[in-house]
């Protein structure tokens, strides 16, 4: 399976794409987790991984979005952009994920690609602006992979995505890309109507005959305004998804993301790690994507090393997060954000004005965290990779109690050690 995935790479992508991905995603990668690493151990504190969402507006009107995207456009201009990446890359970073809404709306989203050829961007799109010109140019600067979601069948698709045709532009966009060799991963939220057409062995064998490299599954978070909570998967269907994220792991030649478990399938929250936050399209810094508060901006007037470093919100946001949950606060706990938000008078970083409320209505639901039920990885590759780079750096051990922990399927005050236990297999 390694030997079949080497050679995809080394016959299916261009090399001198490839070999840059090498250099500044893995080699540099790495580094600026070892150096997140020599911080922490210092007591100092600055993520290894940024998230952009560089502009509000976006052609499609997905269930389950937490951004603005009908509200007048705004963006994160190249110059404010460049001196983000610029601060950042002083402190060690080499990546940088770009969401939106729609990245490719941004008419100068190019320059910043170009302008910082040093490092990274994975670009998280519904791939309709992927033209042969824009596939053109992102293989000219080789520093781009497009991650482009894909939400489910024809039909299921145009549902999610609040139009028709959806799908058939998104796999235009696809095929666009990997004609020009790019690097391309496909995203999934997953939900009730994508479970199962998605998450299979056939839809992943179809991504690899069609040359897309890695995929990314996602779990469908009920947040914002319009929350659509039936599409959220219960404990057994997220439990499955994880199954199958680790199997096809083990067995297919195609590189599978997911961002909540450790080697061992403990769960984690990247934000709460402080392996990740993340800059809105108005310059706030988020604890991440979904959780639009804050009390800082990279526009405020001092350097971004030291607003990470002393920002008591986002500090009190991975504590508290993780005292009571090793899952999605968002998802389990919202009670606790409005709690923080009060105590730090965060602002509500959205148009919409609406996230207290928002947040009142979340109906708690279990999330990444399944106490009991851990799968570790079966691939030595990813044991290894996340042993060293993606876990929760002590986080857990310093902060998490379980008797914290309120288990949202069986409510309030239970202790993980009463929770039932799953009929799902776990492979060692
Ligand atoms: S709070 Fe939830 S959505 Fe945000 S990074 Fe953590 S697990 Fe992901």
């Amino acid at each position: 399976m390694y030997f079949r995935l080497a050679r995809r790479f080394l016959t299916e992508t261009d090399k001198r794409l490839l070999a840059k991905a090498i250099w500044t995603l893995g080699v540099k990668g790495l580094l600026s987790v070892h150096k997140h690493k020599r911080r922490l151990k210092r007591g100092e504190f600055f993520p290894p991984f940024l998230y952009m969402s560089v502009i509000n507006s976006c052609n499609l009107r997905c269930q389950g979005c937490w951004v603005d995207v009908g509200a007048k456009q705004h963006k994160i201009e190249v110059d404010a952009a460049n001196e983000t990446i610029r601060q950042a890359k002083a402190m060690g970073n080499s990546f940088f994920g770009i969401l939106g809404g729609e990245p490719f709306m941004h008419k100068d989203l190019m320059k910043i690609f170009e302008q910082n050829r040093d490092v990274y961007f994975q670009v998280f799109t519904n791939g309709h602006f992927i033209t042969d010109e824009v596939a053109t140019q992102l293989r000219k600067f080789g520093n781009v992979t497009p991650l482009i979601s894909v939400e489910g069948t024809d039909v299921i698709s145009d549902t999610r995505r609040g139009r028709a045709g959806v799908l058939s532009q998104t796999m235009k966009g696809l095929e666009t890309a990997l004609k020009h060799k790019l690097l391309v991963g496909v995203c999934t939220s997953v939900c009730k109507t994508n479970l199962d057409d998605l998450v299979n062995n056939k839809w992943v064998d179809a991504l690899i005959d069609m040359g897309v490299m890695y995929c990314w599954y996602h779990i469908y978070r009920p947040v914002g305004p319009e929350p659509n909570p039936q599409l959220a998967l219960n404990s057994a269907e997220q439990r499955k998804v994880r199954q199958f994220v680790v199997d096809t792991r083990a067995t297919k030649p195609i590189i599978v993301i997911d961002a909540y478990h450790d080697d061992a399938g403990n769960a984690l929250c990247p934000a709460a790690t402080g392996f990740t936050h993340h800059i809105g399209p108005w310059g706030d810094i988020e604890p991440c994507p979904v959780i639009q508060l804050a009390t800082e901006s990279i526009h405020d007037d001092r350097p971004l090393a030291e607003t990470f470093n002393n920002s008591e919100f986002l500090r009190d946001f991975r504590e508290l997060t993780a005292q009571n949950t090793r899952g999605c606060v968002i998802m389990e706990r919202p009670d606790l954000l409005l709690d923080l938000a009060e105590k730090h008078g965060a602002r509500d970083t959205t148009v919409r004005g609406a996230v207290a409320e928002e947040l009142r209505n979340v109906e708690p639901r279990r999330s990444q965290y399944q106490p009991g039920d851990e799968i570790p990885e079966r691939s030595f590759v990813y044991r290894w990779a996340k042993k060293y780079a993606f876990n929760d750096f002590g986080t857990y051990t310093r902060h998490f109690d379980t008797a914290n922990y309120r288990d949202p399927d069986v409510g309030e005050n239970q202790s993980a050690a009463k929770q039932p236990k799953s009929d799902l297999p776990v492979l060692h």
